[in-house]
């Protein structure tokens, strides 16, 4: 049995994003239905809007609505350091644990020379480029700590040691709260290559 064209094409079109199945999508599209028509209105001008609106950083390449984005002209951030992530999302996850302090450059993506993606595929060219005219002095490289995101930093590294700047990296190891038990071998290596001075 089917359902009315246009209650299939809204079902077909949201089985199209992450973790919606059919069953799900018929619930949401019988939800829509029953709501009041301002809601409905509201929702498809945010989707059109997502698109319209939103578009990339001239500087450091986040998703914004105001180009440059609102971080990258926030006066109290340090504008020697700059804080390079691999996506908009783990900007975000750095950003809410040290609010306000640094200025960031988001690669979108990773080397991964497997998948075909390589350091022209993400924008490294354009990182040392603003390395040299904003005369940075340090680069924090918080790619995730797995092989794409380390090929990453260690390229990122080459690429930048001629700028004679401070290159960091971030540390990895046991989780805080974490118990050592459940860590497995190679964070508890990382973590010991990583030891501090109490
Ligand atoms: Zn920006």
């Amino acid at each position: 049995m089917y359902y009315p064209e246009p209650i299939e094409r809204l079902v077909e079109n949201l089985t199209r994003l992450p973790g919606i199945g059919r069953k799900t999508a018929t619930r949401l599209v019988f939800f829509l239905l029953n709501t009041k028509d301002s809601y409905t209105s509201e929702l498809s001008k945010s989707l059109l809007d997502i698109k319209e609106k939103i578009r990339l950083c001239s500087v450091c390449f986040n998703i914004t609505d105001v180009d440059p984005c609102r971080i990258c002209t926030d006066e109290r951030r340090d504008t020697s350091i700059i804080c390079v992530v691999e996506e908009s999302s783990h900007m975000m996850v750095v950003e809410s644990a040290n609010p306000g302090i640094y200025r960031y450059h988001i690669l979108h993506g990773v080397i991964n020379p497997i998948e075909g993606i390589g350091p022209d595929e993400v924008r490294i060219k354009e990182l040392k480029e603003r390395i040299v005219r904003e005369r940075i002095g340090e680069v924090i490289i918080a790619t995730n700590p797995n092989i794409e995101g380390n090929t990453t930093a260690h390229y990122i590294g080459e690429i930048l040691k001629p700028l004679d700047i401070r290159i960091t990296r971030i540390a990895s190891g046991i989780p805080i709260g974490g118990d050592i038990v459940y860590v497995d071998p190679l964070t508890i290596k990382s973590s010991l290559e990583n030891r501090k001075t109490l």
